[in-house]
C-alpha cells in the first residue's frame, strides 16, 4: 500500500517562512524518513495567505478568530485565507494527519498567545489548525511526534 502523506509547517523542516525570517527547523529521524520518502506536505499558512516574510508578529485575540498584528492592523482575512488554502492542499493531497508548530496564530494546537502581546498564553488552537480539525484532519504538534507517528503506523502505513 502507498504510505500516506503528511501536511506539516514548513518552518519545521528549515524553510524560512516565519515572521522573523527564520525557520524552527527540528532534528528527527521521522521527520528525516519522511522528508526523503516524499511524504511531507510542507506549507505555511501565513505566506499562503498573502503575507510578507519577515512580518510583525501577530495574535488571535482571546475567544475570537480576529488576528491583530502587533503593529495593530487587522490580519484575520490574511489569516483565513491561509488557513482555507491549506485545508485545499490538505484535501488535494489526500494526507491522513498534520504536525504543526506549536503555539503560533496558524499552526498552534490548543495553546496560543491571548492577543495582549504579553507572552500570556491561553487555551485554543490557531486559525489553520481549528479549521483543519474542524474538516476531520487529525493535528499534532512538534512536540507530540512520538503520538503523530503512532498514529501514523495505527493507518495501515
Ligand atoms: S504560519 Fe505556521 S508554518 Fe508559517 S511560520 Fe508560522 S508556524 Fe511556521
Amino acid at each position: 500500500m502507498k504510505e500516506q502523506k503528511i501536511l506539516i509547517s514548513a518552518c519545521l523542516i528549515g524553510e524560512n517562512v516565519k515572521y522573523d525570517g527564520g525557520h524552527n527547523a527540528i532534528s528527527s529521524e521521522i521527520i528525516h524518513r519522511w522528508k526523503e520518502e516524499g511524504l511531507l506536505v510542507p506549507l505555511c499558512p501565513e505566506v499562503l495567505g498573502g503575507l510578507s516574510v519577515p512580518r510583525p508578529t501577530c495574535e488571535v485575540i482571546k475567544g475570537t478568530n480576529k488576528v491583530i498584528c502587533k503593529t495593530g492592523e487587522d490580519v484575520s482575512l490574511a489569516f483565513e485565507k491561509g488557513a482555507t488554502e491549506s485545508l485545499k492542499i490538505a484535501k488535494e493531497e489526500g494526507v491522513c494527519m498534520a504536525i504543526l508548530k506549536a503555539r503560533s496564530p496558524s499552526c498552534g494546537k490548543d495553546v496560543i498567545y491571548d492577543g495582549t502581546f504579553t507572552s500570556t498564553k491561553v487555551e485554543d488552537s490557531g486559525i489553520t489548525c481549528k479549521l483543519l480539525q474542524e474538516s476531520g484532519i487529525p493535528v499534532f504538534s512538534e512536540e507530540e511526534l512520538a503520538l503523530a507517528y503512532a498514529f501514523w503506523k495505527s493507518k495501515g502505513n
